[in-house]
């Protein structure tokens, strides 16, 4: 069996969602699972509403936005709409009525979230239908055990494969469409798997039920080794092992989200990046395999804050003060993307959400004297040659080096 997924771009119009049908019809031979994310920008959407909702804002006119955008597209989809619009209306109360009902933050954003992915699977569940292929909504709810860590669940293996096994019967006579990104908690709350998860719930869906092969379907030709919007020259991959396609997501490739990797490699399940405007093209296969002369993937992570921790009492920086240094990281659930250290001062650079980084900042103001930078960008060079080297080492504004015998990381303000 197959399990596919079509994220947000995928599916962002009529003519997407036509053409998502189209590559299910052609590209899926005998048993398929199909995870599909929001459309388009919905999540952004909807943590709007909450965030609207929680601080007296305007939250009822994004409500209507979200739900217009998606009775336009029903309507251009189907000959009769009424039916699916009916639903519509039942989902948009339903969220209303959750957001009325749930008063923790975090628990109210999975409870409100969740319903990018529950409308476009049922959109594109009723359209599949409509246009002859058979298949079956499921509730992913029911079906990715979680514990109750809101906007981050953690998967109860045991409990999500014996409820995923359970479709293996269904599967024989009809595709699966589900939805990434959602799970639940033993309560029957929805849980979230951290934004951009659907590739870790295929991941998931195919791990559970020894799939053949994924395939994330992209609005790229397929992994490539740096984001062609920032460097055109760059190329695809037709091939990648699991450790380097790992290594990426890590640095921030996102063309795949960081925890897809391990449970396909686990089972030795491969994993295919191919393009949903061009399917024909062979895109990438991230499996078990060894390629040889690699060359340099360039991985640039924006947004990147760096904190600089020095001592004020003419210590050096030792390992009592790195231990309270890591131990308030951890505390606040942050993580490190490059860290560095001198005589009197430790320095590290983090993804900066300004409410985490500034509660980091008060915490270590107690023992150091702190400075810190943002906008920053870390460009990660794996793999460098000579020229990639030379290349980055050199660019302007650098203002953090360090590198490996195989990676070379620079922190730069633009
Ligand atoms: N819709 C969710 C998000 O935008 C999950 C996903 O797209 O993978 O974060
Ligand atoms: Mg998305």
């Amino acid at each position: 069996m197959k399990v596919f997924k079509f994220g947000g771009a995928s599916l962002r119009n009529a003519q997407a969602v036509r053409n998502m049908s189209t590559i299910v019809r052609d590209y899926a031979n005998g048993p398929l699972l199909v995870v599909v994310s929001a459309m388009d920008k919905t999540t952004n959407a909807l943590e709007r509403v909450v965030y609207n909702f929680l601080r007296g804002g305007n939250y009822q006119s994004e409500i209507t936005t979200i739900f217009e955008y998606h009775q336009n597209l029903v309507n251009e989809l189907f000959e009769n709409p009424q039916e699916i619009l009916h639903i519509l209306e039942g989902l948009a109360s339903q969220l209303t009525e959750k957001l009325r009902t749930t008063s923790d933050e975090d628990k109210l954003y999975d409870q409100v979230v969740c319903f990018g992915e529950i409308l476009s699977s049922v959109i594109v569940h009723h359209y599949l239908a409509a246009v002859g292929i058979k298949n079956m909504w499921k509730d992913a709810r029911q079906l990715i055990c979680t514990d109750s860590t809101f906007r981050e669940g953690k998967i109860n293996w045991a409990l999500t494969e014996s409820s995923i096994l359970s479709l293996r019967q269904e599967l024989e006579t009809h595709a699966i469409i589900t939805q990434g990104f959602i799970g639940g908690d033993e309560s029957g709350n929805t849980t979230t798997l951290g934004r951009e998860g659907s590739d870790f719930s295929a991941a998931i869906f195919a791990s559970c039920l020894l799939a053949d092969s994924v395939t994330i379907w992209k609005d790229v030709p397929g992994v490539m080794n740096a984001d062609p919007k920032r460097l055109p020259a760059a190329i695809v991959f037709e091939e990648l092992p699991y450790k380097e396609a790992a290594e990426m997501t890590y640095y921030g490739a996102s063309v795949i989200h960081p925890k897809t990797i391990k449970p396909l490699a686990l089972k030795g399940i491969p994993l295919l990046v191919k393009s949903f405007t061009n399917p024909s093209l062979p895109g990438t296969k991230i499996h078990d395999c060894k390629v040889e002369h690699l060359p340099p993937m360039i991985v640039f992570k924006d947004n990147q804050c760096l904190i600089s921790c020095k001592v004020t009492d003419f210590t050096f920086v030792n390992e009592d003060q790195l231990s309270a240094i890591f131990y308030a990281l951890s505390e606040l659930n942050v993580k490190l993307n490059v860290m560095q250290n001198s005589a009197i001062s430790f320095s590290f650079c983090i993804d900066f959400r300004e409410n985490k980084v500034m509660a980091l900042i008060e915490k270590l103001q107690e023992r150091f004297e702190v400075y810190y930078n943002t906008n920053l960008t870390l460009v990660t060079i794996k793999n460098y040659d000579e020229q990639s080297f030379e290349t980055y080492r050199k660019k302007p504004g650098v203002i953090l080096e360090q590198s490996s015998r195989s990676t070379l990381q620079v922190l730069v303000k633009e």
